[in-house]
């Protein structure tokens, strides 16, 4: 992918700050533990955000916003920066109103408005303050663990979690949460695979449009985005981390699924073909 010289809107760099326990306060409860047994991207960040949500007494780490000068940082930057400028045209050429996300750098952990966010549960977005969290030693267990390499592998992942400040802006998450509550819990897992393959189809999409704007797709740049979705899979994670498959308890969607979502939003280009609630 050549992704210099694209346009930077800024992060928020924690790295390097330490994490929440040195802020004082004690404001901040981990309920994580609960979560274990899921690792990396398999989190779902909505379930873990109704989680927390409650427990958090509103501290944040804040850091000022800049143009990181290191190649990682800046990767980030660009790419976080050119989905929140595809989806404000779709929304702009609809009439709407679109208020970018804001991505924020940490390592280890970090305080948010979601609670703490942990390394160990990979990228994720916190629709509570409309930011995405990476530590970046993520994009080496992408790479070595998970077997999904190279720097559109990166990209998809953070073009997935965009996807999800959409659906927050949309108004998606809100109702499948409303919805999640008044069903049983295998009935809210699926519809929060749902909401992740949407996520993927919306990587997809952007994929297709910064593309045509940019011209930066080198050769094997979708088969590593493909790889990524693949290796995120929750029967690839499950089978990982248990060695079983208990389609039960997804919540992110199959790893062949999510490549179908993955590939039809970049087919077409289209939001509209990432109804995956409907079909
Ligand atoms: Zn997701």
């Amino acid at each position: 992918m050549r992704w210099e010289g694209g346009r930077r809107s800024g992060v928020e760099d924690r790295r390097g700050m330490g994490g929440p326990g040195m802020i004082g306060g004690g404001g901040i409860v981990v309920v994580l533990i609960a979560l274990a047994g899921y690792y990396f991207f398999g989190i779902d960040p909505q379930a873990v955000m109704s989680g927390l949500e409650s427990v958090q007494g509103g501290q944040q780490q804040e850091a000022s916003v800049g143009n990181p000068q290191d190649e990682a940082g800046a990767f980030v930057d660009v790419i976080h920066t050119s989905a929140n400028d595809t989806w404000a045209e779709m929304f702009q050429a609809q009439g709407k109103r679109y208020e970018p996300s804001k991505v924020v750098l940490y390592d280890n952990a970090t305080g948010t408005g979601c609670g703490t966010g942990q390394a160990a549960m990979g990228p994720f977005y916190c629709p509570a303050d409309n930011r995405v969290y990476l530590d970046l030693n993520f994009w080496s267990t992408l790479d070595q663990q998970l077997g999904a390499k190279g720097d559109y592998a990166r990209a998809y992942v953070i073009a997935h979690e965009v996807g999800h400040h959409v659906q927050n802006q949309l108004g998606i998450s809100d109702y499948v949460e409303q919805q999640s509550r008044q069903v049983s819990k295998s009935a809210a897992n699926a519809l929060s695979v749902k909401l992740e393959l949407q996520a993927d189809c919306y990587a997809g999409v952007w994929a297709n449009r910064s593309n045509t704007k940019m011209n930066w797709l080198e050769a094997g740049d979708i088969e590593e985005a493909i790889g990524a979705a693949s290796a995120v899979g929750d029967d690839t994670l499950q089978q990982a981390s248990q060695g079983r498959v208990v389609p039960d308890s997804f919540t992110h969607g199959s790893s062949a699924d999510r490549i179908k979502w993955f590939r039809t939003g970049f087919a077409r280009g289209n939001p509209q073909d990432c109804d995956t609630f409907g079909v």
